[in-house]
């Protein structure tokens, strides 16, 4: 563990700081670090904010978000460390989103109907990559019951959504 975030003299949690762990490639935190955090994953921020709202509701204080990004390759002592206020509606407006699918996968009482599968809209983005229902080349490019054919566009929906939101950039 390189940082002790269980402790209770810690420096982060007495700050309020809520930690992340991700890995990058040591030439991409090299980027970072150079001040170019549209290299930063949307959905690591999204993650650390939902953490947080976790976090809140059990009664822990938060006031920052931070995304510790180690080397894959190269020292440790590479690392970078992004830190963004925590806000609450990024975290409300991600939660709202699942249960938006989810409320439409009941109204076509997926998955028993797999008919129904290529009316739920595609709308991610990179991560599409490391999904496990990630299957290119469906029908008409939509998904269906054998998997979804994903949208790994790097300026992805949910990229332009957090703008909208105004939270993040
Ligand atoms: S492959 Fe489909 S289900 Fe998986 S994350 Fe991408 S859009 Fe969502």
């Amino acid at each position: 563990m390189c940082i002790a975030v269980e402790a209770e003299d810690n420096l982060y949690v007495t700050k309020n700081f809520l930690l992340t762990h991700n890995s990058a490639a040591a030439d991409k935190i090299k980027k970072m670090s150079l001040g170019d955090i549209s290299l930063i994953p949307m959905s690591y921020r999204v993650q650390g904010h939902i953490y947080g709202l976790g976090n809140i509701r059990a009664g822990r204080r938060v006031r920052d978000i931070v995304l510790v990004f180690l080397p894959r390759n190269g020292l440790i002592t590479n690392m970078f460390i992004h830190r963004e206020p925590y806000n609450e509606l990024i975290a409300f407006k991600a939660l709202d989103r699942m249960y938006t699918i989810v409320d439409r996968m009941n109204e076509l009482q997926l998955p028993e109907r797999a008919a129904n599968w290529p009316q739920i809209a595609k709308d991610a983005g990179p991560g599409c990559w490391y999904c496990p229902f990630f299957k290119p080349g469906t029908k008409d490019d939509l998904p269906d019951a054998t998997g979804c054919p994903g949208n790994t566009d790097a300026n992805s929906n949910m990229e332009k959504s957090l703008k909208e939101w105004g939270g993040l950039l």
